[in-house]
């Protein structure tokens, strides 16, 4: 008997397609690899297609209203298992535990489904216990993985399981997915442009109204429109109220913390230069302030400045003090 299903998600429909008619069939692999960029609802699918195995609704799966849905909605079903929402937890140690839980027989008599997230922050060690589970899996056992990239992947992972790729919508389908929301036109404008065809990053960015993303843009606009000095301040003052917010991490932890604003802090150098070249900018909620932006500095530096933010990228992740890299980028805002 083929079931209906309901999958209110954008996009996808052929990656979607076939994992509905893999549950139709009940020809569900052993693992399914989910990989993409960050962003673009691999997990929601998962989510859903995890609901949709469990629920016993006639009507369209997942029903979102039975008692199932709910508990693996909630993950309190048995016989679902679900890891790595927080990379700490894919440790070699946990993922042996983990997957050790699976070869339990199920709670229900229904199959069991695991979902290991953040696979590609698996160390070698990890990935080989992962290696050992998806060559024998336990019986009616399927695993989903969700890897934003597989480029360091063991082949041998990746050649065991079905692979799902997915790509970033084009903007056509991007901004007719955007009318559904009530955004003022140029909000609209900004957050298609800014969200490069994911609308996971679109969502995270309209669930406040768009009002962390101003908080960020005002904070950056203040910071490049200063001189010098005051620019310091501003750093040593965000600084100062980022240790007090997050008083368990260590100083080179925070850096961690600042990722969002050097990504915003790139494409602002970007539309300033476009700005400059009177080119249309992507940001175009901002448009007045990168214009501003655009005749205080000069075509070296803002190019210096662009190439830069990878080089401060990088040495975050080196354990470098943060505070000190933001404050060598601002002393070389302008030279
Ligand atoms: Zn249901």
């Amino acid at each position: 008997m083929s079931v209906n299903f309901s999958w209110p998600i954008y996009g996808h429909q052929k990656q979607i397609k076939f994992l509905q008619n893999s549950l139709n069939s009940s020809n569900l692999a052993n693992a399914y690899l989910f990989y993409g960029a960050k962003g673009l609802g691999k997990k929601m699918i998962a989510h859903h297609f995890a609901m949709s195995l469990f629920c016993q609704s006639q009507e369209a799966r997942p029903c979102q209203k039975c008692q199932i849905c709910h508990h693996v909605d909630q993950e309190t079903w048995q016989d679902f298992y679900s890891l790595g929402k927080n990379p700490d937890d894919l440790s070699a140690e946990n993922i042996k535990i983990f997957l050790g839980s699976l070869s339990l027989s199920s709670a229900t008599g229904t199959p069991k489904l695991a979902i290991i997230e953040q696979v590609e922050k698996l160390n070698l060690h990890a990935a080989n216990a992962l290696l050992k589970v998806i060559e024998e899996p336990p019986k009616n056992t399927t695993i989903i993985l969700i890897a934003d990239s597989i480029d360091y992947l063991p082949a041998t992972v990746i050649s065991r399981c079905q692979l799902l790729k997915f790509q970033a919508l084009d903007k056509r389908s991007m901004a007719e997915w955007l009318d559904n929301f009530s955004l003022a036109e140029i909000e609209k404008e900004t957050v298609l442009n800014l969200s490069f065809g994911k609308p996971g990053r679109a969502l995270s960015f309209m669930a406040d109204n768009l009002n962390n993303f101003k908080e960020k843009c005002d904070w950056l606009f203040k910071l490049l429109d200063s001189e010098t000095l005051s620019a310091l301040q501003i750093i040593d003052a965000w600084f100062g109220a980022l240790k007090k917010e997050n008083t368990e991490l260590k100083v080179s932890e925070l850096g961690e913390e600042t990722v969002q604003y050097l990504d915003l802090l790139e494409l602002f150098w970007r539309d300033i230069l476009w700005s400059k070249l009177e080119r249309k900018v992507l940001n175009v909620l901002y448009q007045k302030e990168l214009k501003e932006l655009a005749i205080k500095y000069s075509y070296p530096d803002i190019l210096k400045n662009l190439l830069s933010i990878n080089k401060i990228k990088k040495q975050l992740r080196e354990n470098v003090s943060p505070q000190v890299l933001w404050e060598n980028l601002a002393l070389n805002f302008k030279s």
